[in-house]
């Protein structure tokens, strides 16, 4: 059941991050544009949330669930509010430039640090 105050939609293109999802933590997360952000309600917490995405931009209208992190990865001491968003599937290559539309159905739990990667 989606419970108050969810659903969230939002849409973004995929821009280049740091690099170390999928480098460094073998879980690569596609980051979004700051328009995403802004047009998710400025009171969400920082954590983690499920959820769906669907391409806009490349004749594929799949949905596939997702996992999101919304905030400044405190255990690397980003400045910056990132919407990320790792997507359930195995792609065979990268679609940066591309536009997803998600929707976050749920938290999974707030945002944290940890004492090592
Ligand atoms: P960046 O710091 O540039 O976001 P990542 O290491 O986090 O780099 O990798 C993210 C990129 O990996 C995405 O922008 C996308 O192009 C690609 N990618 C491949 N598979 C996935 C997936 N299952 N979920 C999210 N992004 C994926
Ligand atoms: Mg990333």
């Amino acid at each position: 059941m989606i419970e108050f105050p969810f659903p969230y939609l939002t849409t973004g293109t995929i821009v280049h991050g740091c690099g170390r999802g999928s480098k460094e933590l073998g879980c690569p997360t596609a980051n979004l544009d700051a328009s995403s952000i802004e047009n998710l309600p400025s009171e969400i917490d920082e954590g983690v949330y499920f959820g769906w995405a669907q391409f806009l931009t490349n004749n594929n209208d799949e949905l596939y669930k997702l996992v999101a992190s919304v905030g400044t990865n405190p255990f690397y001491k980003c400045k910056v509010k990132t919407l990320e968003v790792h997507l359930m599937h195995n792609f065979e290559s990268d679609f940066y430039g591309e536009k997803l539309k998600i929707v976050l159905l749920g938290e999974i739990r707030k945002m944290t640090s940890f004492k090592d990667a």
